[in-house]
């Protein structure tokens, strides 16, 4: 019997795992079903795999990650294409996303050496016998937990630094989107054809609890908090360290010394693009009384003439049809609560699409302004200055990025944001630099990808010391004397006892 397909709800269908594109229904990938065993069987061919990797030293990952990437820049029209059939997304929204993912398995692989590989570290006048050595040591096989919404950027942004640090990874990609997560493996295995290094396990949230139970020496998990409290409860059992990237409700200031057709633009690009499905979009906006009401218009203008539909339009079909019913409540309850649409509204939400909303005066206990409502919408509010602006934004428990326009307040105000990052007169732009550090606070996570962070979040910190000299202050012996320890005491209070 053939399973009924609900466009973009995927199915499992004799064994297989079935995605399908949420605006036509069709059928985007077909996918082997992992058994628990076959999840154990995964991690364990990793394990060798990874050996033989991390054997391969800096250098040798290096080229062979570099051929990668300029495997993915030639078939980055094809990589789009899938993610655009898979999800949905539109198509020039792929190609930024895949451009990102890019530079940062670029970055990863020039970098890892430096970051990571073997250096002396000064000793000080206690123990200058001694030279220490430091070097990040892969941990062996990491467990990477993907969503749907970047379905190549968000798995790469853990797995390109895993890599690069000498760990193999086994990849549970969403059961949205299972054909992109099998294309980057694949595409991989074509560059690194000796061993399975980058692997994929396929299938519902079951194979994700079975990849954290499955003896991976790390997990890094990208999605929401709720499903982030599972995996670390999972993890907890066999002290698996964790790294979680969860959702967020980023908000936007817009200072009143602002260019606010730049703030206007970002504004609804940052809410907007990808449908509004982006863990660091912009979906709270606060600006100041000033500004508020010529903002407003120029955001309302530009979200006004964006596009909506399948194919070459600004906005796609919401991808997981079931959060159509999340953007809906969110409309109505702020609506409900004495907000107004300027800019679409509940006849907006048109499954699977969902056209651009604004809402403003939408109080601030409403779903609307504290839960992540993944949709093109944006909640305008107005405040009296940066500073109450800066109170309401870090009022929730999520803290993943978020946005300043301005000039003379808006380093300060970015740095007062409870988030893990921020952009100046721009919004999402940290993302995309690979030299920064990507994560959150609170329940939008903890753990680093990208950058330096990103690097040592998947090598484990090794030590050593070695002795050079004979000791002049022994301690570290039974052999010292009394007059060793009666030295001591006086050699502590001449250089700390000031
Ligand atoms: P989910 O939390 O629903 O799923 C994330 C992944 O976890 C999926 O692969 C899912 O598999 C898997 N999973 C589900 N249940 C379990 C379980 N019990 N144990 C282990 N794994 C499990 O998130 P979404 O896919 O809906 O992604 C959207 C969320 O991700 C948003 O909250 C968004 O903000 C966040 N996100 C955060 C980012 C960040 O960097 N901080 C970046 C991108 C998104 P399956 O799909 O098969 O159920």
């Amino acid at each position: 019997m053939t399973a009924v397909h609900i466009p973009g709800v995927p199915v499992i269908d004799a064994g297989q795992l079935v995605s399908t594109s949420p605006a036509t229904g069709a059928e985007a990938g077909r996918l082997p079903v992992a058994t628990d065993a076959d999840v154990r069987q995964a991690v364990e061919s990793a394990r060798a795999a990874g050996e033989w990797w991390a054997g391969l030293g800096f250098t040798g990952r290096r080229q062979r990650m570099l051929r990668w990437r300029a495997l993915l820049a030639k078939r980055i029209e094809q990589l789009a294409e899938l993610v655009h059939v898979e999800g949905g997304k539109p198509t020039a929204d792929a190609i930024v996303e895949i451009v990102t993912a890019i530079e940062h398995i670029d970055w990863a692989a020039r970098n890892a050496g430096r970051v990571l590989g073997p250096r002396r570290v000064r000793s000080r006048l206690i123990l200058a016998e001694f030279s220490g050595h430091l070097e990040y040591q892969p941990h062996g096989v990491v467990g990477v937990i993907g969503p749907w919404n970047y379905p190549v950027f968000t798995p790469i942004g853990s797995a390109a630094y895993a890599l690069a640090a000498g760990n193999a990874v086994v990849l549970k990609p969403s059961e949205y989107t299972p054909a992109v997560g099998q294309w980057l493996v694949d595409s991989f295995a074509e560059v690194v054809p000796e061993q399975p290094v980058f692997t994929a396990v396929h299938g519902l949230g079951d194979v994700g609890a079975a990849l954290c139970h499955s003896g991976v020496d790390k997990l890094a998990f990208t999605g929401s908090t709720a499903t982030a409290r599972k995996v670390m409860a999972a993890c907890a059992e066999t002290l698996t360290p964790v790294l979680i990237e969860g959702g967020g409700k980023d908000a936007m200031i817009v200072d009143s010394d602002a260019d606010l057709d730049a703030a206007a633009e970002a504004c609804v690009w940052g809410g907007m693009t990808n449908a509004g499905q982006t863990c660091i979009g912009i979906e709270r906006v606060y600006a100041v009384d000033a500004v508020f009401d010529a903002f407003v218009d120029k955001v309302v203008t530009r979200a006004g003439r964006l596009t909506v539909g399948p194919e070459g339009t600004d906005i796609g079909p919401i991808t997981m049809p079931k959060q159509i019913d999340v953007i809906r409540r969110h409309i109505d309850a702020a609506i409900t609560s004495g907000g107004r649409a300027v800019l679409g509204g509940p006849s907006a939400v048109q499954p699977p699409y969902v056209h651009p909303t604004v809402l403003v005066d939408v109080p601030e206990e409403s779903a609307a302004v504290r839960e992540e409502t993944f949709g093109p919408t944006l909640t305008i509010s107005r405040v009296r200055d940066a500073d109450e602006a800066v109170t309401r934004a870090n009022a929730l428990s999520y803290g993943l990025g978020g946005s300043v326009f301005g000039r003379r307040r808006a380093v300060a105000t970015a740095r007062r944001l409870r988030s893990g990052m921020a952009s100046i007169n721009s919004t999402l732009t940290f993302a995309g630099m690979s030299t920064l550090p990507f994560g959150g606070v609170g329940d939008s996570g903890f753990g680093r990808i990208h950058g330096e962070d990103g690097l040592r979040e998947f090598g484990r910190a090794k030590a050593i010391t070695r002795r050079r000299a004979r000791s002049l202050l022994p301690s570290m012996t039974f052999e010292r004397t009394p007059a060793d320890v009666a030295r001591l005491v006086k050699a502590i209070k001449v250089m700390y006892g000031r």
